[in-house]
């Protein structure tokens, strides 16, 4: 049963005028654009377009994900922030720690770095591929075996269980930019990179997340066994094992068998994603839709496996690739691509040629014909 995903209407709003147009009105918040769409029209807007988003969007058995217009933020001063000291702390430590690690680079043995780069695969995979686009997105399907994989990649990446990281980033696109978006970037660079960790949540964010249809994560039972030993998990798999590999296998020292895969890989990998929040939101073009923030930003795609083609994610989320263009600088697309081949996974969700080519001729900033 297609489910028709909230704020997009089949039938114009009374009072547009034009069908094959909505109105927006671009609002300017802190230096970014804001979105404010008031309606959608469905028809006449290209071929495809119709089935595709409202099938892709439902298909998947949710759509907490799509952009909901209906929030508005409320008026009056916004809360006091309040600092998270130990996340102040422990942030602060790691990445003295990291830089500690780049320092350590020459001293290390060529096969330590290779498996500190190994390491930064897997668990940048754990979040790319399992996080965000499995159960964040539900954009393809994977068997137990790949799901339990995913699940012990995402513990090497540490940024918090599959469960809350799908919920914070549902929430995410649902209210992006608003009050309500965890890592909201109209609060600034720093904010959308790490600063939104080092602060308590804003209460929208916590109201709007304790809201979602979280059903399909709940009823996963790899995602809540992970959840269930998260801290065990992490310790074992984001610090002993990247650590005692070098150590044990080929004689690294215990200094830099530590600082390198273990603490320097964990700092890039989270400083990669974080990319994807803060630069990723600020700079690039906008073929696809140049009424939202998220931008197609090269550098982030390279460094996230993938992530940096943002404008197209926020404008079609339940695409597998997050990209148009497959494999192109895309190591995630390539891997779930493997995975389908090996029988692991299926049901990949991809937006058509037509449906991308109409959306980009309705609403992107027209960056596509100069490629
Ligand atoms: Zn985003
Ligand atoms: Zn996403």
């Amino acid at each position: 049963m297609p489910l028709k995903a909230p704020g997009l209407r089949s039938t114009p709003v009374q009072g547009t005028t034009d069908p094959e147009w909505c109105h927006t009105d671009p609002g300017m918040r802190g230096g970014l654009q804001h979105r404010r769409t008031t309606c959608h029209w469905l028809g006449a807007a290209g071929p495809g377009w119709r089935t595709a988003d409202r099938d892709l969007g439902g298909d998947r058995g949710m759509t907490d994900d799509i952009f909901d217009e209906s929030y508005s933020e409320k008026e009056g001063p916004k809360p006091d922030r309040r600092y998270v000291w130990r996340n102040i702390v422990l942030m602060s430590l790691l990445h003295v720690g990291g830089l500690y690690g780049l320092w350590l680079i020459p001293a290390a043995k060529p096969v330590t770095l290779a498996w500190g780069f190994l390491c930064f695969l897997l668990s940048a995979l754990g979040v790319t591929a399992g996080a965000h686009r499995l159960w964040s997105h539900r954009s393809y399907k994977a068997g137990l075996p790949l799901r339990i994989f995913l699940a012990i990649a995402n513990s090497m990446a540490f940024q918090n269980d599959i469960y809350e990281w799908a919920r914070d980033h549902r929430v995410h696109h649902k209210f992006s930019e608003t009050d309500a978006d965890p890592h909201n970037a109209t609060r600034g660079f720093f904010f959308s990179h790490v600063g939104w960790l080092l602060v308590r949540k804003h209460p929208d964010v916590i109201e709007k997340g304790r809201k979602l249809d979280l059903a399909d994560l709940k009823a996963d039972k790899v995602v809540m066994f992970q959840r269930r030993f998260y801290k065990l998990s992490v310790v074992a798999m984001c610090f002993l094992f990247p650590t005692l590999v070098p150590w044990c296998f080929w004689g690294e020292s215990l200094r830099n068998s530590f600082f390198l895969p273990a603490i320097l890989r964990y700092m890039l990998v989270l400083n990669a994603t974080w990319l994807v929040n803060s630069a990723a939101h600020m700079f690039g073009n906008r073929p696809y839709d140049r009424n939202i923030n998220p931008r197609e930003n090269r550098l982030v795609t390279f460094g996230a496996l993938g992530e940096g083609f943002h404008n197209y994610h926020h404008t079609f989320p339940f695409d597998y690739s997050t990209s148009e263009f497959g494999w192109h600088y895309n190591f995630t697309t390539a891997f779930i691509d493997l995975m389908c081949l090996l029988g692991l996974a299926s049901d990949r969700k991809k937006v058509s040629k037509e449906t991308i080519l109409a959306r980009k001729i309705r609403t992107g900033d027209g960056s596509h014909k100069s490629g």
